[in-house]
């Protein structure tokens, strides 16, 4: 399970457009239905998280409870 994906909301600080995001393991985040990968379709995001609707937010490293 170490390919779990989270979903969030996130807010481009460019363009300021709000975006449904996808977050890998790794830490990345790629828009949902942009068709533009990991780039907001102003071409130019930096992305900003603003809310989970899982409970794995992720440090990376951060332990977080699982209950399997
Ligand atoms: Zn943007």
């Amino acid at each position: 399970m170490d390919s779990e994906i989270n979903r969030a909301a996130a807010i481009c600080e460019n363009c300021g457009t709000a975006h449904s995001v996808r977050i890998g393991p790794d830490g990345e985040i790629r828009p949902i239905g942009t068709g533009r990968g990991t780039e907001c379709t102003c071409g130019d995001g930096e992305f900003r998280i603003l809310s989970d609707d899982s409970n794995l937010t992720g440090g990376g490293n951060s332990k977080s409870k699982s209950d399997t």
